[in-house]
């Protein structure tokens, strides 16, 4: 089976470079001829750990090769998978399904024999059938299906999320593509993951349901753990107690600065205007939309108390920028918020993340003194942010912190470190909801 995948972003890439590895044989295409060039060189234009040995092993096999060329890769495919971006639109909160109409055009265009569109790409209940619409306007002549075939994978992890899935969600009501797909995800059903076949509906809605759950879980414990700041209960053995409970989970409970990312910002956003559209509302994610926007722009403000509001000229290590660890991705990371606010007030800001700096550096302060190592920012600091739970940050050492810094304040919003230990050993260390 030959496959297209239109898109070859954080989603794109990683789900085409797995399908290769399943052995079919796949075109990753984007429209983005840099990022095309820098794949057929052998460069991978994002940090996802595992994925430029996979690249250059399926490359290697001749399963799977880069394209700007939609047109042609489209009339030799057998499955296209639209996974370009849908990013928030601009001032209303909607999903910008720009991308994914564009692309569907142009596969359009070029179809040739019967072909399944499949969106991998998060879009609101309706886009499949959207998507149908326009293919049949400018091609009526042509047999089609479109599926909907939501992706759960997480940056980081990615390409064992895809290997391994909890589950795979497929919408469609054509035989002929589920024959297909079922083709396609056979090595899943090897190893008995679950493929869960619904309406298109079903499946478009279930992704935005399962991320703006899980963005009600996590701010849920960060409520939780600002009670437990002021009661003196410890957040990790509330979550541990609450989590090992079947109807709960433990995952998705860990407290920090709000959650950020590629994800959950714009498809909680969608989903409530997904709702409204329809003359609803699901007030339950308009008020974590808000509260989390609400902490994460006041997170600054912990850093202004700890300085006891002396900031100015006050020098500030920020260590981890990307929204989590294990990806370059800035979109909408916490680190965003914090960042600005102390510059404001005068402090000087000093910044170190192992994979981020170049993707930071466009979006952030020109202000800010990026550094290459751990040791070079955190060194004749007054104060240390933890801001992404990067692995390489929880091995410091207090004596290191000590040595180093000029003061002794470490804020740590990921909780990495033991407090009773930094405390002990001087520091004037402060978490979050312990
Ligand atoms: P991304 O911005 O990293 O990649 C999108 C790519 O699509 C870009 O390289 C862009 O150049 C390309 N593109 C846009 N229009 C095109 C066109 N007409 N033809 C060819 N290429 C085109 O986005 P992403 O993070 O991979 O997200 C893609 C989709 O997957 C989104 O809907 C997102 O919500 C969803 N998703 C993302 C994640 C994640 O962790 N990033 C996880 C699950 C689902």
């Amino acid at each position: 089976m030959k496959i297209v995948m239109i898109g070859s972003g954080y989603v794109g890439l990683v789900s085409g470079t797995c399908f290769s590895e399943f052995g079919f044989q796949v075109t990753c295409v984007d429209k983005d001829i840099k990022k095309i060039n820098q794949l057929k060189q052998g460069k991978i234009p994002i940090f996802e750990p595992g994925l430029e040995a996979l690249v250059e092993k399926n490359k290697k096999a001749g399963r799977l090769e880069f394209s700007s060329n939609i047109g042609k890769s489209v009339k030799k495919a057998d499955l296209v998978f639209i996974a370009v971006g849908t990013p928030e639109r601009r001032g209303d909160g909607h999903a910008d399904l720009r991308y994914v109409f564009e692309a569907a055009e142009e596969i359009a265009k070029h179809l040739n024999n019967y072909t399944v569109i499949v969106t991998k790409s998060t879009v609101p209940v309706g886009t499949g059938r959207k998507i149908s619409k326009i293919i049949k306007k400018i091609r009526p002549d042509i047999d089609f299906d479109v599926a909907s075939n939501p992706e759960f994978l997480r940056e980081g992890s990615a390409i064992n999320d895809f290997m391994r899935p909890d589950r795979v969600i497929v919408g469609t009501n054509s035989e002929k593509a589920i024959e297909k797909i079922n083709l396609l995800y056979r090595p899943l059903y090897l190893i008995e993951k679950p493929v869960i076949f619904t309406t298109i509906e079903t499946a478009e809605l279930t992704k935005y349901a399962s991320n703006a759950f899980l963005a009600i879980k996590i701010s849920y414990i960060n409520q939780i753990a600002d009670v437990c700041e002021k009661v003196g209960a410890n957040v990790h053995d509330v979550a541990k107690g609450m989590g090992l409970d079947n109807r709960i989970g433990s995952k998705f409970l860990h407290p920090g600065p709000g959650y950020g990312g590629s994800c959950f910002p714009k498809d909680t956003q969608a989903l409530i205007k997904i709702a409204e559209d329809l003359g609803g509302e699901i007030s339950l994610v308009k008020e974590v939309v808000n509260y989390n926007k609400i902490r994460k722009s006041e997170m600054h403000k912990r850093v202004v108390s700890a300085l006891e509001n002396k900031v100015k000229n006050k020098v500030i290590s920020i260590l981890g920028l990307s929204f989590k660890p294990e990806t370059d991705d800035m979109r909408e990371s916490p680190s965003l918020d914090i960042i600005p606010p102390l510059i404001k007030l005068g402090a000087i800001i000093k910044a170190y993340d192992p994979v981020a700096t170049s993707e930071a550096k466009k979006v952030l302060s020109k202000k800010i003194l990026f550094k290459k190592n751990v040791n070079t920012c955190i060194e004749n600091s007054d104060l240390v942010v933890i801001m992404t739970e990067w692995n390489e940050f929880r091995a410091i050492t207090p004596k290191t912190f000590l040595d180093l810094m000029k003061g002794n304040i470490v804020m740590d919003f990921r909780n990495i470190y033991d407090p009773d230990l930094m405390r002990k050993k001087g520091l004037n260390y402060f978490s979050i909801g312990r």
